[in-house]
């Protein structure tokens, strides 16, 4: 089996899921010198992040830049490829009834040059691959991860290694490996899950013209509308870049309760619309799963038929695209050293071991489909995700990132954002290559030095 020979099965450093946070965790620890494995179920890095979405939570409300790091990298390289405009500032969550001094930014970026660049910079840090490598189980001896299995087209595959990173978004390997794990609100719910759709020929001008006089888009003036313009990547005229409210589309404008809707764009004309909806769904449930694909594609496919038939703006636009499964904004969380809440975030706190900083209001899907709640951070400031919420309490060398870390269902509303989640996975990788290089567990390291080495890594740690 030449082929066989060549799959890489040990490391110092494994990643499982190399997504949004998963993939800078990688990249992260490998610069910091481990040796480094990334293990991942899709044939690209970038999971979630390569669905159509903006990087939101750069910036807090006042302006302040609040995440940098890799992730100001990953925005950096895709500027220089044509891929993103970069931060796009100047857009406010001010409504009729709530007038605030809150600033309102977005990043967007082509999701298909996010895989090269991901691709790019794990290749250069020298981070070995093992893709369409899907984790199936652990081997925990005394504590401590020995090692894990992955279902792979050459068949089950072992891997060993000093340190493990669980970044596959579902806390996978964390279940598998026996740490506790929460899912949901107190009362059980669960975020809504959406497929991501694009379309091709929008006239965003006629949109917003619709939106001023309440023709089939709503919400001006009483809802978070963040209308921003601004320049794409390429030398084009400003734009429409995101407008957010409530869309009517149905043949009897009566018959069903508007969509709550963003629409961004990366390139003249072409939009990404986060729109549908579909609720109660446990993500780690493979039926549950198989219902949102099913009913969210038909849901996508009705309303973009009836945006074109009946939305102004629309009529030339067609359907272009979907990301590549529904997206799921909440899945397990571990339970670590740490439980950040939505006090620790709503109140801007700082920690003593903080290692990454976010911004984002935090923002809930109803889990029973209704408007989307925004809670906004004290002052318009930003707040602090202490290196604790990584560890989790029953594992000696676990670290998690991404949307699964050690938070409630309330704090997950801001922490799962992208520009945070890439902070994280920074850190954690960091904090993986400093328990290999000093021989302690994540637990032990110590957090100063933690700190330091991510502050030279132009990381922002609060
Ligand atoms: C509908 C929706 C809209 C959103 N809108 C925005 C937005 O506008 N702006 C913003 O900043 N954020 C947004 N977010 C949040 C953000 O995109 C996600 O929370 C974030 O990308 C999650 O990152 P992650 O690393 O935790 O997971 P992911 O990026 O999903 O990465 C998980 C990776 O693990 C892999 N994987 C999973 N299971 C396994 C396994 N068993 N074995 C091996 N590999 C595995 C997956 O293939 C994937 O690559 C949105 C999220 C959703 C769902």
């Amino acid at each position: 089996m030449g082929c066989e020979e060549q799959i890489r099965r040990k490391a110092d450093v494994v990643v499982v899921g190399g997504g949004t946070s998963g993939a800078i965790a990688a990249i992260a620890a490998a610069r910091n010198g481990a040796e480094t494995l990334i293990v991942e179920s899709d044939g690209f890095l970038g999971g979630t992040a390569t669905f159509g979405y903006p990087f939101l939570g750069f910036f807090n409300g006042r302006g302040e830049q609040v995440v940098s790091g890799l992730a100001q990298e990953v925005v950096d390289r895709l500027v220089t490829l044509r891929a993103s405009p970069g931060h796009v500032r100047g857009g406010t969550w001010s409504t009729r009834e709530k007038p605030m001094v809150y600033e309102f930014s977005l990043t967007p970026y082509d999701p298909e040059m996010m895989k090269y660049v991901l691709l790019i910079m794990a290749e250069e840090a020298g981070v070995q691959f093992l893709l369409h490598a899907t984790l199936t189980g652990a081997v925990v001896e005394d504590g401590a991860i020995k090692g894990i299995q992955v279902h792979t087209k050459s068949g089950f595959i072992n891997l060993s290694g000093k340190v493990f990173v669980d970044g596959t978004g579902d806390a996978d390997l964390a279940a598998r490996a026996g740490s506790t794990c929460e899912l949901g609100s107190l009362e059980g719910d669960i975020q809504n899950v959406t497929l991501h759709f694009r379309m091709t020929n929008v006239d965003a001008e006629r949109m917003v013209e619709a939106l001023k006089r309440e023709d089939r888009i709503l919400g001006r003036d009483s809802w978070y509308i963040r209308l921003v313009r601004g320049k794409g990547p390429d030398p084009e005229p400003d734009r429409f870049i995101h407008i957010a409210g409530h869309m009517v589309p149905w043949d009897d404008p009566k018959s069903r309760p508007p969509l709550t809707f963003t629409a961004v764009s990366q390139r003249e004309g072409v939009y990404w619309f986060n729109m549908t909806r579909t609720v109660r769904i446990d993500p780690t449930n493979v039926n549950d799963l198989t219902r949102a694909e099913i009913t969210e594609r038909k849901n996508v496919i009705e309303v973009s038929k009836l945006l074109i038939k009946n939305v102004p703006g629309f009529e030339k636009a067609y359907l272009s695209g979907t990301s590549a499964r529904v997206g799921v904004r909440e899945s397990r969380r571990v339970m670590g050293e740490y439980l950040l809440t939505a006090e620790d975030v709503l109140s801007c706190k700082r920690f003593e071991d903080g290692i990454a900083m976010g911004a984002y209001p935090i923002d809930i899907h109803d889990p029973k489909g209704g408007k989307t709640i925004f809670n906004f951070l004290k002052e318009a400031g930003s707040y602090n995700i202490p290196y604790r919420c990584l560890v989790p309490v029953s594992s000696k060398n676990l670290l998690v990132v991404g949307k699964n870390i050690s938070a409630t269902h309330e704090a997950i509303g801001t922490t799962r954002l992208q520009s945070t989640v890439m902070a994280i996975g920074q850190a954690a990788g960091t904090a993986a290559a400093l328990t290999v290089k000093s021989n302690l567990t994540p637990r032990s390291i110590n957090t100063n030095l933690l700190r330091e080495a991510l502050r030279a890594q132009r990381a922002m740690v609060g």
